[in-house]
């Protein structure tokens, strides 16, 4: 089989040069017995070589970049780069239990996302090519665990994501590799256990990128030395409740769905200190934080964590609304000295602009803030320096007066 070839347009390669991953039709001359699905070689104008990469002509990224060094991806490739993700995780083989291993572009292997729930790994294949190599990539991963002493039990697949349908290809999930994960699979998160369901939770089970946020309010509930019966904290959006189980203070959950609340209520029984002082509410964020205010609330911290108001460049005015909306009614809530913490994990808003829109809701409150803290996805979320797309998550920690 030969390998196809992308002739990309003159003046078109500076990106990929950058070493950009992607490679949308517009900067594409011609390819050359490129199959959907494959390995393509990435040449100039001049037919000097670029990149390697994978190709699918469904999709708008046509070509996902794997390489910028004239190599040969097979299998040794592809144990190489699975180690070096794995790795930078875990510099010492120790059990450390609930991480992203694999980040896609920003792990330089487009397409693959892999997290680890104590023994079992879940896997999403966003993309033809990984689908194709997902059996593959899912032998090595046990074996490298293995050798890192780290041995798991069993590798999930959660594509059942709709971004697969730009690749062509449906929604799929079931076991890889191994055995079948239990219902609820516990993970130690510090000294706390996390419970996550990764057939058919949120994304692979758990919101791994807010761990070290919520590793934050641990810090705000001792410094502030916040009790359960005289503080109280609202975590809106709380999915599991990740944050309110950091904290010695009564805390308020609040989601729409009445299963990522019925998996707070197990996690937080998980963890017997935590078990008291703890209010599951089932309802719109929007409308609580309206009824939250005609009630004259008021609460120590205030959390803010939506799903993606903006799928897209085109919703980010009705989406700033909406952030408005919540920042405006949040600041009204904080006790004076408390602190928001304020979210959005929609990649078409910037963090500029982002703040922009919590600074609009201070304006209107009449609160005063201060900026205690910017946070970012978790550390074992690294972003490449060269795929600025990959920076999603951006939050403020406010101080409120
Ligand atoms: N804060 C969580 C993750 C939040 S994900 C954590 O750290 O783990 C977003 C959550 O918002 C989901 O659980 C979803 O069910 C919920 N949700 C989405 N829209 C909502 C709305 N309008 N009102 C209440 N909850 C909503």
């Amino acid at each position: 089989m030969t390998e196809g070839t992308i002739h990309i347009r003159k003046g078109r390669e500076k990106p990929i040069r950058n070493q950009h991953p992607w490679i949308f039709s517009g900067a594409i001359f011609k390819a050359d017995n490129a199959e959907d699905g494959d390995i393509v070689t990435v040449l100039d104008h001049k037919g000097n070589f670029l990149a390697r990469g994978y190709w699918n002509h469904l999709s708008q990224i046509q070509v996902r970049i794997m390489t910028w060094e004239d190599e040969t991806i097979d299998e040794a490739w592809w144990r190489n780069m699975l180690q070096r993700a794995i790795m930078t995780r875990y510099p010492k083989p120790e059990f450390y239990a609930g991480n992203r291993i694999i980040n896609a572009e920003n792990d330089f292997i487009p397409g693959l996302i892999v997290d680890r729930y104590s023994n079992y790994l879940v896997l999403q294949a966003l993309t033809l090519y990984i689908d194709q190599q997902k059996q593959m990539i899912a032998e090595l991963l046990a074996d490298l665990f293995e050798q890192a002493d780290m041995p798991i039990k069993g590798i999930y697949e959660r594509s059942d994501v709709d971004v697969r349908g730009k690749e062509g290809l449906k929604e799929t999930k079931g076991l890889l590799w191994g055995e079948e994960p239990p219902e609820l699979v516990p993970f130690r998160d510090d000294n706390l256990i996390r419970i996550v369901d990764v057939r058919t939770g949120h994304k692979t089970g758990y919101y791994l990128d807010q761990r070290e946020n919520h590793a934050l309010i641990q810090e705000l509930s001792e410094q502030n030395s916040w009790t359960f019966d005289d503080n109280r904290i609202l975590n809106t959006f709380s999915f599991s409740g990740g944050f309110g189980l950091r904290s010695t203070a009564h805390v308020v959950n609040v989601d729409s769905s009445e299963e990522a609340l019925e998996l707070a209520r197990h996690t937080y029984k998980g963890n017997e200190w935590r078990d008291k002082n703890v209010d599951y509410v089932e309802a719109d964020v929007f409308d609580y934080l309206r009824d939250a205010v005609e009630r004259q609330e008021e609460y120590d911290l205030v959390i803010l964590d939506p799903p993606k108001f903006a799928q897209n460049k085109r919703q980010v005015d009705s989406a700033a609304r909406g952030y408005k909306d919540i920042n405006l009614n949040g600041f009204k809530l904080v006790k004076s000295r408390g602190y928001l913490m304020t979210f959005s994990c929609s990649g078409a808003i910037s963090r500029d602009l982002f703040q922009k829109i919590v600074f609009g809701a201070l304006a209107d409150s009449g609160r005063q803030a201060q900026i205690i803290k910017h946070l970012s996805a978790s550390a074992d979320h690294p972003i490449a320096l060269t795929f600025p797309e990959g920076e999603y998550l951006k939050g403020l920690l406010l101080k409120v007066y």
